[in-house]
């Protein structure tokens, strides 16, 4: 298996190239874009939530404490005293760390059924949810982070199958086989309990409407593409002759191709551009 510091790093990698990703494309807000970044960094540790007594589990476990007993805080605050309120924290804080966990090693082994794409599946409703209802944020934001967790997770399982492979002594470890699965075949209750789960916290999540919309538009896409490599130099310094020749093709591309005389095509693309300003204007103002 990989270990901790390989996820946390590869997560990050992946969690920032899509963040600029969506920085790019311009459908969130830069708070919602740290959000959603530390959901994907999350969702590539998370599955070894059931390491027991492991550096990762304890990390894990003591952020979800924290997280939730500010949660319980949260919805206790105006009815209780500030010294009630600190007992209310720290207990819960407490009964998180230990007790749930103490429960959870209990039922769980290793590379069980939180080492699958269903509990995957079931970390990202859990994400949407807890981003949509927690924390206000708005539905496609709630979506996005999701989708980075799960991103994340699934991350995490490939990397974690690719370091079974003894590339050196040309032979496959004992846990070949065991990281990416869709579900844990030697613990079928198990299985048929977090597919109870995950369709339990499907039901509740957000709508997907705003999400969906937003990654399908395809002028999002045309315009991400257009802006994914420099047009003539790298950083405004380092010419790079290739990319402006590219650039010039796929500019003449479009006229020399097309039946329609100039003026119509540069209408065309423009009310084009003005479609994607205009689509993630409305995403921005649901945001
Ligand atoms: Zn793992």
């Amino acid at each position: 298996m990989a270990n901790f510091t390989t996820h946390i790093a590869y997560g990050t990698v992946q969690s920032g190239v899509l963040a600029t990703l969506t920085l790019a494309a311009d459908v969130v807000a830069p708070e919602n874009l740290v959000t959603v970044t530390l959901a994907g960094v999350l969702g590539s540790i998370l599955p070894d939530i059931d390491l027991k007594d492991s550096r990762p589990a304890k990390i894990l476990w003591s952020g979800l404490g924290i997280f939730g007993s500010f949660v319980i805080l949260f919805a206790f605050a105006a009815k209780y005293s500030v010294v009630e309120l600190m007992m209310v924290w720290l207990g819960s804080l407490v009964a998180i760390r230990y007790g749930v966990y103490w429960l959870f090693h209990r039922f769980s082994v290793h590379r069980g059924i939180w080492h699958s794409l269903l509990a995957g599946a079931f970390m990202s409703a859990l994400a949407a949810c807890g981003l949509y209802y927690v924390l206000g944020r708005h539905e496609g934001v709630a979506w996005l982070g999701a989708g980075f967790l799960f991103l994340g997770y699934l991350q995490h399982l490939v990397l974690d199958e690719i370091y079974s492979v003894d590339v050196m002594n040309h032979r496959l470890k004992q846990s070949f086989g065991t990281a990416v699965k869709l579900f844990d075949r030697r613990y079928p209750a198990a299985s048929v309990a977090m597919l109870a789960a995950t369709v339990a916290a499907i039901a509740v999540t957000p709508s997907t409407q705003t999400f969906v919309e937003g990654v399908t538009q395809r002028s999002l896409w045309v315009e991400l593409n257009q802006r994914l490599l420099p047009r003539d130099k790298w950083f405004g310094l380092i010419p790079a002759p290739y990319l402006a020749r590219l650039h010039a093709e796929k500019d003449g591309a479009g006229i020399t191709t097309g039946s329609l005389p100039d003026a119509p095509a540069g209408a065309a693309a423009s009310s084009d551009q003005n479609a994607a300003t205009d689509t993630s204007a409305a995403v921005r103002e649901r945001k």
